[in-house]
């Protein structure tokens, strides 16, 4: 059916800032071969590509595989293109899209362009519509043939001749042109889906990719591409950077390689790397399933901001801050000094330079080899191989003494050593037929399987030796490297004279086949790091801002980085793997029965006696008489119930809904549903300042901890206190085993507060501390009652107990402060 409809997509391949993008790869297709799939959905009698005469040959078998006409007029001119190409067809209504979006609302077209024609219908007409608020890069424009064809007569602006639309919208004395909000449904005014640098290619790239994984077919739906933008894996795109210098071998490159296959992460390989096996390894990577544009020769720029993860053994205090500008960086094996800048720290073959502790060390992700030995554990020592292997370089020069010493006690063995430097005269060794010296192995790993006994010394290789089944001996090249074979339960020759006895020793070691220090489970480091990258960064929640270097780091485990603030002194969770946790019925119910072992509504009589005690406290400070009280964070309302008891006049504000409903209902006392500190009280309770105000096990759960306190200091009268409770940074729990108390304070804990710095802290917010009370002591967390065992009522248990007072040792603490 005629429709008197044509689409015209404008097309050019010399775009200034990304050369040649229409026919750039998108999973399979260019990315004009997406554009014109869509704008096929679109109703039309006539397809066009509308390009110029350099780019009409390279364009043409796309247009042809999309039924589309290409057609080639000036390059500059674009408005004379268009017109050009109109004089030579007959139509109405042109739908007009750029090559830049592969991911188009069909449907908005399609829409627009009947809404347009409706108008034109009626009396006003209508010379052109687009809607607005599509993602920036999606718009279409519709617009009548006539109308354009007239108004290239009428301008010789240069900015009109340049692009098609302003010819019609920038003269709308004489054309009736209209920017129609586009429709709930496609109104995504902050998506980006259009393609105009490097980052925008990227992200369309993850977006195809996504959009795969669900099976979609293309040209996708509007549901679809919005569900694409919105998800985890395009709004944080991953990017390993390994090491690609010569030197630190190819171990690390490989390992990037295998975790980009297994998830789908983008690797970076700069394009004055200098490591020359890197275009083989590729190729060998090529055929196992890595697709080309998941290699990337330039980081993203900030419009589209990638986490990052490096491998690349040691990073300058440049390199790394150059990196973790604006985003988080996980480092992977780091042995650099300057590791301070790495949100995240896993080793997997943990760094021989530094003794510095990491968030994870799992030897798990190393791969392991397919190729194992049979009966490696029967006990059958027949040394009839051995492989020497220091890896690229052999800075001790160990190799021929090891070479030597080995052929001395085994003569009979084959020994394979691995040259270190093709400039030595090893060549000469006069070790007979049954020593050889060879270049590098390709494919070690799987050839490790081959050799009785693997001589080589710390590093991935060692590992991996011990996982093919083969007896391992390591040549500790530095004192380091000895203290690290022994940690890690390896046999090793300590001295450089490698007498008869040391290697005897070696081979003899139980520790010869390694032992169980090893995890024998198959990890995915893809999938891990998958996972960790949708980690979130945090700054200093009280200052509210990240500085220019970074805070120095506290402590590190498993899912969180907690580091002090330099400006402020708080102690902060700086990163977490943890997603925000809402706080409702679940929260009191479930998740604080988990915590404490019974539900919260069981604890409310014991709460309710320590908040006769607090309001106590309040009360000597506000003087005799009581006042208005204000609970942020009052859940189920047992201090409420206190403060009331002593003649407060109290009110509550919780973000659960359940309980301010049961504070309302069941204790008939005012509270309102509100995130702190967004509530507005003299609307709410026609209060606009409290003589108290109170947060009991709140203040730690707020990630804007800046605002709120300076929202609690607008709400306490001058003169008036501010009390809350927090868990100790300085109780008994964190003094003894800091490392463990920040592995198991609760995920939604942001700052921990230490006593001892908590005035400095306050008192930029307008408060005076009068009063600390060390609370929740534990005699049972001191070491001495953990080593000794000493029950509740001995001796020792209260002596100890005192102490904890005495000293301030609880796990727990009040702060009162009076505003100022
Ligand atoms: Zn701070």
């Amino acid at each position: 059916m005629k429709t008197d409809r044509t689409v015209i997509v404008q097309c050019r391949l010399s775009s200034s800032r990304l050369p040649g993008k229409a026919l750039m790869d998108l999973g399979g297709e260019s990315v004009l071969g997406r554009v014109l799939a869509s704008m096929h959905k679109v109703k039309a009698d006539y397809y066009y590509v509308a390009t110029d005469e350099a780019s009409y040959e390279k364009l043409l078998p796309v247009c042809k595989k999309y039924d589309f006409e290409c057609f080639a007029g000036s390059l500059e001119d674009v408005l004379l293109r268009f017109t050009s190409l109109l004089s030579t067809i007959k139509t109405k209504t042109v739908i007009r899209a750029t090559a830049d979006n592969p991911f188009l609302f069909y449907e908005a077209a399609e829409e627009s362009a009947c809404l347009f024609e409706e108008k034109n219908k009626g009396k006003e007409g209508c010379d052109y519509l687009t809607y607005s608020g599509l993602p920036h890069g999606s718009g279409v424009e519709v617009f009548s043939a006539e109308a354009l064809l007239k108004a290239a007569t009428e301008t010789s602006e240069p900015y009109d001749h340049e692009h098609v639309g302003p010819a019609l919208y920038n003269h709308k004395d004489r054309y009736k042109c209209e920017f129609i909000p586009a429709p709930r449904r496609y109104n995504y005014p902050e998506l980006r889906t259009t393609i105009d640098t490097y980052s925008d290619y990227l992200r369309a790239v993850s977006m195809i990719r996504f959009l795969a994984s669900k099976n979609y077919e293309a040209p996708f739906t509007t549901e679809q591409i919005i569900e694409a933008c919105r998800s985890k894996s395009v709004k944080y795109p991953v990017i390993l950077v390994p090491s690609v210098v010569k030197g630190h071998g190819t171990g690390h490159l490989r390992r990037c390689l295998t975790a980009a296959i297994e998830s789908k992460l983008f690797v970076y390989i700069p394009q004055d790397c200098t490591l020359e096996e890197t275009k083989a390894i590729l190729q060998e990577y090529y055929s196992q399933g890595l697709e080309k544009n998941q290699i990337i020769s330039f980081i993203p720029d900030e419009s589209y901001l990638p986490v990052i993860i490096t491998d690349t053994f040691e990073l300058t205090e440049n390199q790394l801050s150059e990196l973790s500008k604006n985003r988080s960086l996980i480092s992977i094996d780091e042995g650099s000094n300057y590791t301070e800048y790495c949100d995240y720290l896993l080793d997997i073959i943990p760094s021989y330079k530094t003794m510095r502790s990491a968030n994870k060390t799992d030897s798990g992700f190393i791969t392991k080899p397919e190729n194992v030995r049979q009966n490696a554990d029967a006990g059958a020592k027949k040394i009839e191989k051995i492989l020497v292997c220091l890896g690229g370089e052999d800075p001790s020069s160990l190799t021929i003494p090891a070479v030597t010493a080995f052929h001395n006690k085994y003569p009979e063995s084959k020994i394979t050593a691995v040259m270190t430097n093709e400039s030595d005269p090893y060549i000469e060794y006069a070790g007979g037929t049954n020593v050889e010296f060879v270049k590098p192995i390709e494919g070690l790993r799987e050839k490790l399987y081959e050799y009785d006994i693997v001589v080589t010394h710390y590093g991935l290789t060692a590992f991996e030796a011990v996982y093919a089944g083969c007896g391992v001996i390591l040549l500790p090249t530095t004192k380091l490297h000895a203290k690290l074979a022994e940690k890690y339960n390896f046999s090793y020759i300590a001295g450089k004279d490698f007498s008869d006895e040391d290697v005897k020793k070696a081979v003899e070691s139980e520790k010869l086949y390694g032992s169980d220090f090893l995890s024998n489970e198959k990890k995915s480091l893809g999938e891990f790091l998958k996972k960790l990258s949708a980690g979130s960064r945090m700054c200093c929640p009280v200052c509210g801002k990240f500085p220019e270097t970074p805070d120095p780091v506290v402590s590190r485990n498993e899912t969180r980085t907690y580091r002090r603030c330099e400006a402020c002194g708080m102690v902060y969770m700086s990163f977490t793997t943890f997603e925000d946790k809402v706080y409702q019925k679940a929260y009191f119910f479930e998740d604080y029965k988990k915590q404490y072992g019974k539900t919260y509504e069981e604890d409310f009589e014991a709460i309710k006696a320590q908040g006769l005690r607090r309001v106590g406290i309040i009360k000597t400070m506000t003087g005799s008489g009581a006042g208005t009280l204000l609970d942020i964070g009052c859940a189920y309302g047992p201090f409420l119930a206190a403060a009331s008891d002593k003649k407060f006049n109290p009110f509550g504000t919780d973000i659960s809904e359940d309980a301010v409903s049961y504070i309302q209902t069941k204790l008939k006392m005012p509270a309102v549903c509100s995130a702190f500190p967004e509530i507005d009280t003299a609307e709410e309770f026609g209060i606009a300042q409290f003589d108290a105000v109170t947060m009991w096990y709140v203040i730690e759960h707020f990630k804007d901890l800046g605002s709120v306190l300076r929202k609690v200091s607008s709400l306490v009268k001058k003169g008036g206190v501010f009390a809350f409770s927090t868990p100790s940074g300085e109780g008994i729990s964190a003094v003894s085993d800091k490392d463990h108390f920040y592995q198991i304070s609760p995920t939604d804990h942001y700052t921990i507060w230490e006593p001892s710095r908590a005035a400095s802290i306050l008192k930029s917010f307008g408060f005076k501390v009068e009063k600390i009370v060390s609370t929740g002591h534990h005699p049972e967390r001191f070491p001495s009652i953990k080593k000794c065992g000493a029950q509740k009522g001995s001796i020792k248990w209260k002596i100890t107990d005192a102490w904890s007072h005495a000293k301030k040792l609880g796990d727990t603490v009040e702060i009162y402060c009076r505003k100022i």
